[in-house]
């Protein structure tokens, strides 16, 4: 559960220790809408992606689904900066299927939480594979960190692409290519 309270003292401090004054008017304000924000953008600390992805039904004799482009925003959790971008999901069903839109909401529970790219590729895959129990799934993330394009080596619109492969895409890379071809990467 979000502490607000707690946020709202550490944004107030944070403020005053960058030599800012956060009682005057601009930002008297701001440490309790950051707190209200962050219960929104680290909501999926109180969520797990089963209660999306056991949700399914029987659709027999279906070959891979592809859901391409999932807009998604995360915070770098060594920043605590924005990284955003778009997941990727292949999987191949077994005889159950899931609404697409739940696809989308597993993504976002790991996206809302203090994250790395290449551990939330790999949870994704994770939950797909065991809540989903399909044959195989594969998912590409492709994101913008803010934390290398405003600081650092400040380099704005380089994309970070991660990939992780469970069941039948870790054997099969005739699987891996079809995906490729059909997100329209290769
Ligand atoms: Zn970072």
């Amino acid at each position: 559960m979000i502490d607000e309270e707690k946020i709202k003292q550490a944004i107030k401090m944070i403020l005053e220790g960058i030599g800012e004054d956060p009682e005057r008017e601009g930002l008297a304000g701001t440490p309790d809408r950051v707190a209200r924000m962050y219960g929104e953008i680290f909501a999926g600390m109180d969520d797990d992606p089963a209660n999306y992805l056991s949700r399914t039904f029987s659709a027999e004799g279906t070959d891979m689904v592809v859901e391409r482009e999932i807009p998604f925003y995360s915070m770098c959790e060594h920043h605590l900066m924005p990284f955003f971008g778009h997941a990727y999901i292949g999987y191949i069903p077994k005889d159950r299927v899931v609404g697409l839109s739940k696809l989308a909401r597993a993504v976002d529970v790991y996206a809302k939480r203090p994250q790395i790219q290449e551990q939330m590729t790999a949870q994704i895959a994770d939950a797909i594979y065991e809540d989903l129990d399909c044959a195989g799934v594969i998912v590409v993330l492709k994101a913008e960190h803010m934390c290398m394009s405003m600081r650092g080596v400040k380099k704005g619109g380089t994309l970070t692409v991660t990939e992780a492969r469970r069941g039948v895409f870790e054997s099969d890379h005739g699987l891996e290519e079809r995906f490729f071809r059909m997100i329209g990467i290769r």
